[in-house]
């Protein structure tokens, strides 16, 4: 069975019982700060678990993809090294909120497995809760038991502990008792050797989980407490490419049709046979996985960065890197060229690979170029630090230097010291690391409390397009603590006219007023999950009552100007440098906007003039605002309304139009282009390879723009006495300073000159040699020109010229060739040892030479010197 069949037919199965096929959310998460990445098909649902929203539909199923690679679910290392654990994996699941729980669950589970895709019974075990005995004091699951027991013989029923058998996203959020299914894919003669039961749970390669199904039923608060959610949910989720292994008869999931194209392609680059050696095979299966989790994570909009969620997609790349750097010989970008293949075997049921295909490969390939780079330099650093040691162990802290400035991974010091035949002092590392990590923990860390409930209320209503004040009151509130911020409030209202920090867009600002006139400051709006979170310094004295919330106006409408703007602005990049041109991030501020988008060479002055013209055109043009707040999502799109890769739009958006210009927005906007006044591009410039950024500005600040410049330009025409056309004077200033400059240069050549004749006149002989020691006003390069000058026309020559130069003293000795070969003079001998007079020292050519020194009243016991050098 191909694995498009398996992923179709695992849909199909729960569409007949009733279920909702749903998308994929993104896998990069952006309004979560408790989580940066899916890392389970749970995560797009949380808030349904928590009973802070309600789904439309009561049970759902799809794939999600998921990336486990940070936080809680960390398979990072093992990538690679087993055959069943993946960066980015997909997961297969079917949800049931506050619907069907346990029995329907279990049997249904059951049925595809062996009813659908026919696995054999006596292959598969199933785990159940045994419950605990520590603080949680949880009982075991019967129930679960009880309904396995009815299926499968007792000796295939495991009892699993809380690792294995309790499922919990994150370290708060919600959670149950879970019953996983394990598959026991070794050969017949095995099976009767070792019992499969004995293996469950045991990191066996071929006894594999491949199915969870959790029943949650609890919520895992702040202070580390279990409470009961308000219903009993289902959440289940299978390894899509386990799954296929299993189907597909294979003993790896990268010997399934989801990995062998990949790895038949590393094959062709890479000249290295998948299946000879076991560390090839390693580097062939970190490479095959990383590069998809890079390509799916830039596809949902993360770019690889040095903060946050991109760095982490940074690392997952040089990781790939690395292992085909070290076992397969790579040292040219190689992973790009993996694009191609994943965007075929994928991109039909992940469309984002093909339509961003060429963005993927450009930015893995520069990503590649500049870490193989960061490798080679690492590499000669490296070199120099095993030079200069003394010992055989090699300092920890010079390692962390490596690793710390250049990114050079230590197990790759590690291996090539080895190499070498040094040891790694791999405590003075971690040691340097733990010191680096407590320091940027401490100012990152943040604290929160529990929220204090006030009540129950939970609409949420978000009222800001229409209004910016509105009364409210609080529901529940909470302290958050960090070094950074300082101690602040949460607050939570039953409705705001805030906005919320999204879509690019920053959070409104503005204040809370109390029926007693207090007034509360709010210094940032966030959405953290469903919820719209305001940040106050401190909290209201009383905080039951009617608030009167009032935002900002100012700065909303400058943020407004500058949303509609970007808006025009992508308009306008479509179309003066065409179709090609897709939003790849912006970030709308009251002060500016920036717009990063792909597009592959420098914009010309003249299309940035187009585009402020096309955006200017339309502010003219007076276009009223036109939204939609519940158009069906495919109609938008029909109208061709612009949505964003990596953004999840629900069934129904809110659309924004101006004129042509038609988005999926969430953010505010001016209610007419006209509000905006005008608009100004202030720069142009690459973030990455194949996307630019504009940087732009709107409404006051192109006010305060020309009002700086117009200012500056009354400077300058006073600076210029008031000119009447200050170009022409700045024009004048310049042809009248290069005329100036000229005519220094000659009268510098001619002083030159007059001092050369002055010297050659000064000629004294001695012993048959033209010699002159003197001091002179001229700089090492005046001096220089000047004694070759007098060496072209004299034969045998010695000169010793001193000068003396801000406070510093330099000696200059020319020696005629034939003196050198005839007397056995050296100029550079001589300078070293007139050198000491200066407190100085120098060298050069036994012809021509230079001491520098910091003694400038030594000059004249040197030219002294010079004589008795010449005299003996
Ligand atoms: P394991 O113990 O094998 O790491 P898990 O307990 O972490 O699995 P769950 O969190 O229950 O797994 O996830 C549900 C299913 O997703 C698992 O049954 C498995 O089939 C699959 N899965 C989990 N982690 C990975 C991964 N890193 N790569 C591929 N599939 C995975
Ligand atoms: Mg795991």
């Amino acid at each position: 069975m191909t694995s498009q069949e398996v992923r179709t037919r695992f849909l199909d199965f729960f569409k007949g019982k009733q279920h909702k096929i749903v998308s994929s959310a993104p896998m990069v998460i952006k309004d979560d700060p408790t989580l940066m990445f899916t890392n389970a098909g749970m995560n797009q649902f949380k808030e349904f678990f928590l009973g802070n929203s309600v789904s439309s539909s009561k049970r759902v199923a799809d794939t999600q993809k998921c990336l486990r690679v940070s936080g809680k679910h960390n398979d990072l290392d093992e990538v690679g090294k087993d055959t069943y654990h993946h960066t980015m994996f997909e997961m297969l699941g079917n949800w049931s909120f506050g619907d069907y729980f346990k029995k329907e669950a279990i049997q249904w589970a059951w049925e595809l497995l062996t009813d659908v895709y026919k696995i054999d019974k006596d292959s598969l075990y199933v785990s159940v809760f045994e419950g605990s005995d520590d603080a949680d004091n949880l009982e075991m699951d019967q129930e679960a038991f009880d309904l396995w027991k009815a299926i499968v013989p007792e000796d295939r029923i495991i009892m699993g502990d809380k690792k294995d058998n309790f499922w919990e996203m994150g370290d708060q959020g919600p959670c149950g008792p879970c019953s996983e299914i394990h598959v026991d894919i070794r050969s017949k003669e095995e099976k009767t050797k070792v019992p499969g039961a004995s293996l469950v749970n045991q990191d066996h390669p071929q006894v594999v989980e491949i199915w969870n199904l959790v029943f949650m039923q609890y919520n895992r608060k702040a202070n580390g407490s279990l409470e009961n959610l308000p219903e009993k949910h289902v959440d289940t989720g299978m390894g899509f490419e386990r799954l296929c292994m299993v189907l597909q008869g294979v003993q790896s999931n990268y010997d399934t049709d989801i990995f062998m194209p990949l790895i038949r392609e590393i094959e062709v680059i890479t000249g290295h046979k998948y299946g000879n050696s076991e560390e090839v095979d390693i580097a062939i299966r970190v490479v095959a996985d990383h590069v998809r989790a890079v390509a799916f994570a830039i596809a949902d909009g993360q770019l690889p960065s040095n903060s946050g969620a991109g760095y982490v997609i940074r690392r997952i790349l040089r990781r790939a890197i690395r292992y085909g750097f070290t076992f397969l010989g790579t040292k040219k970008p190689f992973i790009y060229r993996l694009v191609k293949v994943l965007s075929s075997t994928m991109g039909n049921a992940f469309p984002e690979l093909k339509t961003q295909y060429q963005l993927i490969e450009n930015v893995i390939k520069e990503e590649e170029n500049s870490f193989l780079s960061t490798l080679e330099q690492g590499l000669v650093l490296l070199e120099s630090v095993v030079k200069t040691s003394k010992t055989k162990t090699i300092d920890g802290r010079k390692a962390f230097e490596l690793y710390d400035t250049f990114g050079f991974p230590i197990d790759l010091t590690a291996l090539i010291l080895e190499e070498k035949g040094y040891g790694l002092d791999m405590e003075g590392f971690e040691k340097a690391l733990q010191v680096q990590k407590d320091r940027s923990r401490s100012a990152s860390e943040v604290s929160k409390e529990d929220w204090t409930v006030l009540s129950d209320d939970s609409t949420q209503e978000f009222v800001g397009y229409d209004a910016l004040e509105a009364d409210v009151k609080l529901v529940k509130y909470r302290k958050v603590s960090s070094k950074k911020e300082g101690d602040q409030y949460q607050l939570v209202f039953n409705l705001t006219p805030f906005y919320a920090e999204g879509g690019g867009q920053v959070g409104d600002k503005g204040y809370l007023k109390a029926p007693n006139g207090d007034v509360v400051y709010v210094v940032d709006t966030k959405r953290e999950n469903n919820e719209i979170v305001h940040f106050s310094e401190n909290l209201p004295k009383d905080v039951s009552g009617t608030f009167k919330a009032v935002v900002d106006k100012k700065q909303r409408w400058r943020t407004a100007s500058n949303h509609t703007a970007t808006h025009l602005l992508h308009q306008a990049l479509r179309e003066v440098l065409g179709d090609h041109v897709e939003q790849k991030g912006s970030a709308v501020h009251s002060k500016y906007l920036r717009f990063d988008f792909s597009h592959f060479s420098k914009m010309t002055v003249e299309e940035l003039r187009q585009v402020e013209n096309f955006v200017n055109a339309r502010i003219e043009g007076q276009l009223p605002l036109e939204e939609n707040r519940n158009m069906p999502l495919k109609e938008a799109l029909g109208q061709g309304a612009m949505a964003l890769f990596g953004e999840k739009y629900g069934d129904t958006v809110r659309t924004v139009r101006f004129g042509q210009s038609i988005e999926l927005c969430g953010g505010t906007h001016v209610k007419n282009t006209a509000d905006i006044w005008h608009f100004k591009i202030v720069s142009e410039g690459a973030v990455a390879a194949g996307i630019r950024r504009i940087e732009a500005i709107t409404s006051d600040a192109v006010k305060e723009f020309y009002f700086n410049n117009n200012r500056m330009l009354f400077e300058i025409k006073d600076l210029l006495n008031n000119a009447q056309d200050p170009v022409k004077a700045v024009e004048g200033l310049r042809d009248e300073n290069a005329a100036l400059r000229k005519q220094v240069e000659q009268l510098l050549k001619d002083k030159a000159k007059g001092l050369k004749n002055e010297l050659m006149g000064e000629m004294e002989e001695l012993n048959g040699i033209q010699f002159l020691a003197k001091k002179v006003d001229l700089d090492a390069a005046g001096i220089k020109d000047l004694a070759f000058e007098m060496g072209g026309q004299i034969s045998n020559l010695f000169l010793l010229l001193g000068a003396e130069k801000d406070e510093k003293a330099i000696l200059s000795c020319y020696i005629s060739k034939d003196l050198v070969s005839n007397k056995g003079l050296n100029a550079g001998q001589i300078v070293r040892e007139l050198g000491k007079f200066i407190q100085g020292g120098g060298g050069g050519q036994p012809f021509f030479a230079t001491a520098g020194g910091k003694n400038p009243k030594g000059i004249e016991d040197a030219l002294k010197q010079a004589r008795e050098i010449v005299v003996s």
